[in-house]
């Protein structure tokens, strides 16, 4: 087809000018000759198309919040205080350990109490029964959690004095 070298020209120029229309210049030839170049058309779409991909790409995602890099950070410093903190052996148990607590409590109070019961004064000297638990005998998890939030900014003060 004669039209399309003398076209092909023509688009060229066209596409030098993609540059100003997408960043908004309003251009009526370009307007008129899209219309009629489906090359052209096509070829605008595609930038129109990579010019919105790259802005959605190095625009912050509109979730990100003032305080989001903080508690990123925070997030950080809990996942790290839990891989090094002694206590990590605790975390996971923490959130059983505040419901079972109050409970454990009152098993060892009437366990003890019937076992003071059932040896009344052994005499002289503290003999402690092997069956006796103490809370002594177990490791003692870091507190209860009164919630998240404490547990976040106990874990970052714990990892930030180290
Ligand atoms: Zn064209």
């Amino acid at each position: 087809m004669v039209r399309n070298s003398r076209k092909s020209k023509e688009c060229r120029s066209f596409e030098a000018r993609f540059e100003e229309v997408l960043q908004g210049a309003a251009d009526a030839e370009m307007q008129s000759h899209v219309k009629e170049c489906a090359e052209c058309r096509s070829a605008l779409e595609d930038a129109v198309l990579a010019r919105d991909l790259l802005r959605e790409t190095y625009t912050p995602a509109p979730e990100a919040r003032p305080g989001f890099a903080a508690g990123v950070m925070a997030r950080i410093a809990v996942e790290k205080a839990r891989r090094e903190s002694p206590a990590a052996f605790w975390t996971p148990l923490e959130f059983l350990a505040s419901r079972l607590s109050l409970t454990a409590a009152v098993i060892l109070l009437v366990l003890s109490g019937y076992l003071i019961h059932e040896k009344p004064q052994l005499g002289a000297g503290p003999v402690r029964s092997q069956t006796e638990l103490s809370a002594g005998d177990f490791p003692q998890p870091p507190g209860d959690p009164v919630s998240n939030d404490e547990v976040l900014q106990a874990l970052a003060e714990r990892s930030n004095g180290r």
